[in-house]
């Protein structure tokens, strides 16, 4: 099996006030095994995404990607608020809450990512929690004019119902810039969950995606 090092990493940041979904986004993604809604696994990434929150010494979880042309790994990083995070992130995910006007304010975090990246990154607008149908506040029209304005991606989700979450990443994957690799031999091992805690076995343990099928 080739090392881990000889593949394509991108790091990506997810930034976004609190509550918006975040985490729960990154857990839908690593932990899900499909992308419909079923009530128990919805409680599962409710509970890993908890577990994560409480869990002290995680910034990231990484996750390869099998694309058809490439294989790439993936460094999803949260808790980024610091600078140097976002300095060296190939992506940055701005997420909202679709139910939270306010969340919808989502101008300082763009800034915070061109002050350090410029325009050498993906930006994607991501208006969550689209689930939550009676609460809505923003309208699909109002994030796409949104992230037209700002001239970054734009997709809605749920982390809850798992919608549009496995679409949300390959379409990142799909503007990711190649990198000259050393080998893209295939792995076995998909998804290397970097905990540094002892709630890895808890976490290792719960069912895990074999990797994205793109
Ligand atoms: P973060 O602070 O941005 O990382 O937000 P979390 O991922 O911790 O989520 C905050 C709260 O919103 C939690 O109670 C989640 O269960 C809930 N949540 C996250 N995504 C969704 C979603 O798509 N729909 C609904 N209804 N709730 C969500």
């Amino acid at each position: 099996m080739a090392p881990v090092s000889t593949l394509a990493k991108y790091k990506l940041v997810f930034l976004g006030d609190q509550s918006v979904g975040k985490t729960s986004i990154i857990t839908r993604f690593m932990y899900d095994k499909n992308e419909y809604f079923d009530a128990s696994s919805s409680h599962v990434i409710e509970g890993l995404t908890n577990l994560i929150h409480a869990t002290i010494g995680i910034d990231f979880l990484s996750k390869t990607m099998y694309l058809e042309d490439r294989t790439v790994r993936l460094q999803l990083w949260f808790r980024s608020l610091i600078p140097s995070y976002i300095r060296d992130s190939s992506v940055a995910v701005i997420v909202y809450d679709v139910a939270s006007r306010q969340s919808l304010n989502t101008s300082k975090w763009i800034e915070k990512v061109r002050t350090e990246r410029g325009s050498d990154v993906i930006i994607v607008l991501v208006g969550n929690k689209t689930d939550l149908v009676e609460k809505r506040q923003v309208s699909i029209e109002e994030g796409e004019a949104k992230a037209c304005d700002l001239n970054v991606m734009f997709i809605e989700t749920s982390a809850k119902a798992g919608f549009n979450i496995k679409a949300l990443f390959r379409k990142i994957a799909a503007d990711l810039p190649r990198i000259e690799t050393l080998s893209s031999t295939k792995q076995e091992d998909m998804v290397d969950v970097n905990l540094k805690s002892s709630n890895a076995a808890a976490m290792q343990s719960q069912p895990q995606s074999g990797g994205c099928a793109c």
